[in-house]
C-alpha cells in the first residue's frame, strides 16, 4: 500500500509501538501529525566563530581542522571514548566523543569539519564534548539552521527530527498541493512540498522565512474558510420582510439617549430586515455597552411586522436576567412576551409551546426568551422572524445553527460579549455582517484600577472589610489550577488571555477553594461563597442567585463563573495572580464591577501565592491600570500575542473545531496583514465555489479540521 500522510508513522523505521504510544500522547499518529509538528526553534550552525570567539553560555559553532589521529581510550565496564585535536588560527581544541568508536575513521588528520556544541574552556585551552560535526568545503554551504522539537516523554528531540526526515523523504513524491495555483501565484506563496521540507530542514534562512509565510497563510485560509463554510447561511431570498420598522416607540421608554454607535447598529439592523434575504449580523461590543436595547429594537421591528421573536441566552439566569430587563418594556409596548427555560413548569411550557404555534395573530405569542429549551421538540414558531442569541460566554455556533434552521427564513442577530479588533472579527465571523459598537454610553464611572502584589494583602482584607460595611459585594476571582473538564466547544472568549503563559510564571497559585477557605476564617462574620467550574450549572445558578440578591458578600470563583451576570452591587473585583490572565480577560472581569451607583475597583494581584512574575507580565498589568477602552485592550493583546494565539482560543466560540488547528506558526504583529489576505481570500473563493467542489483538495482538509456534520461541504 502506498505511504500518504494519513498513513500510521509506524511506517517509519524504528518505530514501534511503545514509541508510537508515546507519539500519540502528543496527538501525532499519522505522518501528516509529524510533520505539523513544528519545531521549537532552530539552532543557529550557520554562525561560525573563531573558537577563541566561542560563547561561554551555550554552544557554537567552529570550523576546526583535524590536527591528530583520533585515539580510543578504553575505560573499564565496556566505556569507552574517542579523543583527538583540531584547530582554527585562533587556538586549537580537544574533541572527545563517548562510547562511538566507530568515529575513528571519520576524521583523518587534515580533514576539516563543522563542529557545533559547547565549547569549554580552561585557561588558554578548549574542549568540546560530542560536538555535532558535518564535514566543511567551501564550495558546498551547509544548513545554517537546524529544527529542535519539544522534549517529550519517550522520544528525544533527535529522534523526532530523524523520524520528521523520514516522513519528509516518504513523503517527498506525493505531497499535494492544496492551495489554488492561482492564490499561491498572487501571494507569492511557496508549493506545500517546499514549505514542509523548509520548516523543518531549511536549507537557508530565507527559505525558512519563505516556508514560514506559506504555512502561516495556509492556517489562516484554511481557518477562514472553515469559519466561513460553517458560518454561512444560505443567501437565498424568501426572509420575513420587516419594512417600516418604526422603533420611536422603544426609545421613547428609555431613561437615556442611545449612543451614536447604538443608532447605527439599529439602523443596520433595520436595513437588513427590510430585505428578503435572512440576516446575519453579529453585534460585537464591550460589556455594557448597550447591546440589549438594539436586539430589544429589532425584536420590535419584527412584531410590528406581524412576526415572532425569540432570545436565546446561554444560561437560566442570564436569560431570567433579559426577562426582566425586557418583559415590562414589551408589556408598555402591547407586546406579548414568555420565558422559557428548563426551569419552567411543565404546564406552562406546554400554553407557551401552544401561543408560539397558534395560527391565529390574536392569540399568539410575539416574543419568547429562554435558553436552550427554546430548541427543544415541541417548539415551533407560526410566523417566525427573528431569532437572537445572547452569547456572552461559551455558546456554540452549533445551538445558534440548530435554532436558524428550525427558522431557515428568520433574521438572524447574535450578540457577543467581547470587543474582538476588526481585523479579528472578519476572520472568526466570517460571513456574517458586524456590527460594531465601539462606543460607551456617557456618565459611565470608571473602575479605578491598582496593580499589587502579596505585601499589600493585609490593606486589601482592609478594603474587602470596608467595601462590605459600606453594603458593596465582592468579586474575588483565582485562575483555574485543576484541570477543567471544558468541552472544546465551552471555551469564552474571555479565556483569550491563557495562552500567554511563561512557564516560570505557573505554581504557584493562589486556589479558589483554599482562598475562600480562607476568607472565611478571616471574615467570619461574612458570607463567603464559592464557584468552580465541576458545579452543575443549576448550582452555580443558586450561588449566582444569592450573590445577586445579595445574600452573599465574597464570591470567590475561577474564571468559569458566569460572570454574564449583572450584579449592580458588587463594587469591588479582586483579580489573584492577574498575570495569568490575558489582558481582555482582565477587561471582562473588571467589567463585572461598577454596573450601578457604587463607586467601583478593580484590584489585580500580581503574583499571589508567591508567584514570579516577570517585567514583561508587569508591564502588560499596567495596561489595565491606564487604558478602559475594551477595543484598545483587544488591539493590544493581539498585537502582543499575535494573532495566532488569539484566533486559536478564541475560535472556538465561533466555530467548532476539532485538534489540529493550533496556529503555531503565527505570531505578532506583521501575520496581521497575512491573515486579513489569507480571509479575504478564502472569502472570495468560496463566493465562486460555494461546495468547495473544484477544490477537493481544500474540502478534504477543511472536513478534517473541523467538526463538520456531513454534506456541509458536498
Ligand atoms: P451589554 O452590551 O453588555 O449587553 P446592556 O445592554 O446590558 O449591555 O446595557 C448595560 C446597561 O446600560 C443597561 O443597564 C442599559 O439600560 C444601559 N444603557 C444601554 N444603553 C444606554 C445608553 N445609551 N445610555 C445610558 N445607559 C444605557
Ligand atoms: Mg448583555
Amino acid at each position: 500500500m502506498a505511504v500518504t500522510r494519513n498513513s500510521p508513522i509506524t511506517v517509519l523505521p524504528g518505530i514501534g509501538k511503545t514509541k508510537a504510544e508515546y507519539y500519540a500522547k502528543m496527538g501525532v499518529r499519522t505522518l501528516g501529525d509529524l510533520l505539523l509538528h513544528y519545531p521549537r526553534a532552530y539552532e543557529n550552525r550557520g554562525d561560525v566563530v573563531p573558537l577563541a570567539l566561542s560563547r561561554t553560555d551555550g554552544k557554537s559553532a567552529t570550523v576546526l581542522t583535524v590536527a591528530t589521529e583520533p585515539r580510543v581510550v578504553r575505560l573499564r565496564s565496556h566505556k569507552s571514548f574517542l579523543k583527538f585535536r583540531a584547530f582554527d588560527e585562533s587556538g586549537s581544541c580537544e574533541i572527545v566523543y563517548f562510547n562511538q568508536d566507530y568515529l575513528k575513521s571519520q576524521f583523518p588528520i587534515g580533514s576539516v569539519f563543522r563542529f557545533f556544541g559547547k565549547v569549554e574552556r580552561k585557561g588558554k585551552s578548549f574542549s568540546m564534548s560530542s560536538p555535532v560535526a558535518e564535514p566543511w568545503a567551501e564550495t558546498v554551504a551547509l544548513p545554517p539552521l537546524w529544527a529542535v522539537y519539544r522534549m517529550t516523554e519517550g522520544i528525544t528531540p533527535k529522534q523526532i527530527a530523524r523520524d520528521v526526515a523520514a516522513a519528509l523523504e516518504l513523503l517527498s513524491e506525493s505531497t499535494e498541493e492544496h492551495l489554488p495555483a492561482e492564490l499561491r501565484q498572487k501571494r507569492a506563496l511557496c508549493t506545500l512540498a517546499f514549505a514542509e521540507r523548509n520548516i523543518h530542514r531549511p536549507d537557508s534562512r530565507e527559505s525558512l522565512m519563505i516556508a514560514r509565510r506559506r504555512l502561516v497563510f495556509d492556517e489562516f485560509f484554511c481557518f477562514s474558510l472553515g469559519a466561513a463554510v460553517t458560518l454561512r447561511r444560505e443567501k437565498q431570498t424568501g426572509a420575513p420582510v420587516c419594512h417600516n420598522g418604526d422603533v420611536t416607540g422603544l426609545l421613547r421608554t428609555l431613561p437615556y439617549e442611545l449612543t451614536g454607535a447604538q443608532k447605527r447598529a439599529i439602523e443596520e439592523i433595520r436595513r437588513d430586515m427590510a430585505r428578503d434575504v435572512p440576516m446575519s449580523r453579529i453585534l460585537v461590543g464591550d460589556v455594557g455597552c448597550g447591546k440589549t436595547v438594539c436586539a430589544a429594537a429589532a425584536m420590535l421591528i419584527a412584531v410590528q411586522n406581524g412576526r415572532q421573536a425569540a432570545l436565546m441566552a446561554p444560561t437560566e439566569i442570564l436569560a431570567r436576567q433579559h426577562f426582566a430587563d425586557l418583559a415590562p418594556t414589551f408589556a408598555s409596548l402591547g407586546i406579548s412576551c414568555e420565558l422559557l427555560i428548563g426551569a419552567t413548569p411543565t404546564a406552562t411550557k406546554r400554553k407557551i409551546k401552544a401561543a408560539l404555534a397558534a395560527e391565529s395573530p390574536e392569540n399568539r405569542l410575539q416574543v419568547v426568551i429562554g435558553t436552550h429549551a427554546l430548541l427543544s421538540d415541541g417548539v415551533e414558531f407560526a410566523a417566525p422572524g427573528l431569532v437572537v442569541t445572547d452569547e456572552q460566554h461559551r455558546f456554540g455556533a452549533r445551538q445558534r445553527a440548530l435554532l436558524s434552521e428550525k427558522n431557515t427564513h428568520a433574521h438572524l442577530l447574535v450578540m457577543s460579549a467581547t470587543p474582538i479588533p476588526r481585523s479579528l472579527a472578519l476572520v472568526l465571523y466570517g460571513d456574517l455582517d458586524i456590527s460594531h459598537i465601539d462606543e460607551m454610553p456617557p456618565g459611565r464611572q470608571r473602575v479605578d484600577t491598582f496593580v499589587v502584589d502579596e505585601t499589600y494583602r493585609a490593606r486589601l482584607c482592609g478594603f474587602i472589610r470596608k467595601q462590605v460595611d459600606e453594603g458593596g459585594q465582592v468579586y474575588v476571582v483565582c485562575p483555574a489550577v485543576e484541570e477543567e473538564p471544558t468541552a472544546p466547544e465551552e471555551l469564552t472568549l474571555s479565556q483569550i488571555g491563557e495562552a500567554y503563559l511563561p512557564t516560570e510564571e505557573k505554581p504557584p497559585l493562589k486556589a479558589a477553594v483554599e482562598f475562600s477557605k480562607e476568607l472565611q476564617e478571616l471574615f467570619p462574620d461574612l458570607s463567603v461563597a464559592f464557584l468552580h467550574g465541576k458545579m452543575k450549572s443549576a448550582d452555580k445558578d443558586a450561588v449566582m442567585r444569592e450573590f445577586a440578591a445579595g445574600n452573599v458578600h465574597i464570591l470567590v470563583s475561577t474564571t468559569v463563573i458566569e460572570v454574564g451576570v449583572n450584579v449592580p452591587n458588587a463594587s469591588l473585583m479582586i483579580v489573584e495572580n492577574a498575570e495569568r490572565f490575558g489582558l481582555s480577560q482582565l477587561h471582562q472581569l473588571r467589567g463585572r464591577v461598577g454596573r450601578g451607583k457604587r463607586k467601583s475597583y478593580c484590584i489585580l494581584v500580581a503574583g499571589s501565592g508567591g508567584a514570579n512574575v516577570s517585567q514583561s507580565s508587569r508591564d502588560r498589568l499596567e495596561v489595565m491600570r491606564t487604558t478602559y477602552d475594551g477595543y484598545k485592550i483587544a488591539e493590544q493583546d493581539l498585537s502582543q500575542r499575535g494573532p495566532g494565539d488569539f484566533l486559536a482560543s478564541a475560535s472556538d466560540q465561533a466555530v467548532r473545531q476539532s485538534g489540529g488547528l493550533t496556529f503555531r506558526l503565527a505570531d505578532a504583529g506583521e501575520d496581521l496583514t497575512l491573515m486579513t489576505d489569507a480571509s479575504a481570500d478564502a472569502r472570495a473563493l468560496l463566493d465562486s465555489d460555494p461546495t468547495l467542489a473544484s477544490h477537493p483538495l481544500l474540502a478534504a482538509k477543511i472536513q478534517a479540521m473541523f467538526t463538520l456534520e456531513e454534506g456541509l461541504i458536498s
